[in-house]
């Protein structure tokens, strides 16, 4: 056999390939419509058709408590991630009464059977000074397979109660199209060739990395039936085709997140539906060191999405979330309420989480702290009412 003879990054990053199974982009209410549908709902939302932000099951459980994601992880199909939209650490602050609205909300869903279902906030492993860090999620349990049909099928439920607008998403194990992002003075906003020229460059790189050519060889040997490891006839063509559906994404300063950060965003499809597997090969492509484009350009490689703090999608900054702009009926947050947040945010301490008296820590949406001296009522605003 020849030996293999790489491309040119340049035309290789043209036209990205497996354009049929990009995950990003989907609308709710497009699978069938589910056998049983509610009746009625004693709470409004918006119903209308809207994206749905794709989230892997990782970042959904990312900063969650070590028991209560192995629960999760283990038992994925009797959870649904309740993800708030603009969800994270300082968002039970923001909003004590959101969780609440949320419970009301699913309680007034009119379905027959919606089983012993509960509502449980997200523990954090640690905590993190950042008002928008993870964990984002609730998780809802015990539900029965009409409420969890309905729930996961509309996915998108725009409430008036301020914080209490959420995302329903299942908690299954493919890994994200997330790869990298990259910053630097090359990345800037412009035409299509200074993508593609930042696409080539980081192409080069990732193809002649011994880490990587290290992963996909073990990869190959492992998965020998894997489409990767047939239709290449080297690894050094595996690691070429693995690149083939890289996309990339120009997104400008996040205004609300108040950074001046231009980044590109890399996307392309999993080389396994492993987590661990694709682990390894993302962390060996995250490795790259900072590197020049042919005219000469920094680009420095970054494994942290920091994409959209509403609805964490990555595609888009904060400032450009499509969703509060639906227009007439909308029972979401406004622009000028994603505004106010964003600078509140800004001004944030970080949690004070101190431990209760039965060991729980406060500041989580089950058990808002209270507001300090600017409480009337300090305890009855430490916890919702039983559903
Ligand atoms: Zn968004």
């Amino acid at each position: 056999m020849p030996p293999y003879t790489l491309p040119d990054p340049l035309e290789h990053s043209r036209t990205p390939s497996h354009d049929d199974v990009f995950p990003y982009g989907k609308r709710n209410k497009t699978s069938s419509v589910p056998a049983v549908m509610p009746a009625g709902y004693s709470v409004p939302f918006t119903d209308d058709n809207y994206e749905v932000p794709v989230i892997s099951n990782s970042r959904i459980l990312d900063n969650v408590h070590h028991e209560q994601r192995t629960l999760i992880n283990d038992n994925a199909d009797d959870f649904i991630a309740i993800l708030p939209f603009g969800g994270g650490q300082g968002w039970s602050d923001a909003y004590p009464n959101a969780a609440g609205a949320i419970r009301a909300f699913i309680d007034g869903i009119d379905l027959e059977d919606k089983g012993s279902w509960d509502l449980v906030p997200a523990r954090p492993a640690r905590a993190r000074k950042d008002f928008w860090a993870a964990p984002w999620a609730l998780f809802l349990t015990g539900c029965s397979t009409d409420l969890r049909n309905f729930l996961l099928y509309q996915a998108v439920f725009p409430l008036h109660e301020p914080g209490a607008s959420f995302f329903a998403l299942p908690l299954s194990d493919d890994p994200n199209w997330f790869w990298l992002k990259l910053t630097g003075d090359g990345v800037s906003e412009g035409k299509e060739v200074k993508k593609l020229e930042a696409m080539a460059a980081l192409k080069r790189k990732i193809w002649s990395n011994k880490d990587v050519l290290k992963v996909v060889r073990a990869y190959q040997a492992k998965e020998p039936q894997s489409e990767l490891a047939m239709k290449a006839t080297s690894p050094q063509h595996a690691v070429v085709d693995l690149t083939k559906s890289f996309r990339i994404i120009y997104n400008p300063p996040d205004t609300h997140r108040g950074n001046n950060e231009h980044r590109y965003i890399i996307l392309g499809r999993p080389m396994s539906q492993d987590k661990s597997e694709q682990a390894g090969v993302k962390s060996a492509v995250q490795g790259i060191k900072p590197f020049v484009s042919r005219s000469g350009r920094f680009f420095n490689v970054n494994k942290d999405t920091s994409g959209c703090i509403w609805c964490k999608s990555d595609l888009h900054v904060s400032q450009d979330c499509p969703y509060p702009d639906v227009g007439e009926g909308w029972c979401g947050p406004t622009r000028e309420d994603l505004e106010r947040l964003a600078q509140k945010a800004r001004a944030w301490k970080g949690p004070r989480a101190e431990e209760g008296p039965q060991g729980e820590v406060r500041g989580t949406p089950e058990h808002p702290r209270g507001r300090g001296g600017r409480s009337p009522n300090r305890g009855r605003a430490r916890g919702y009412p039983d559903q």
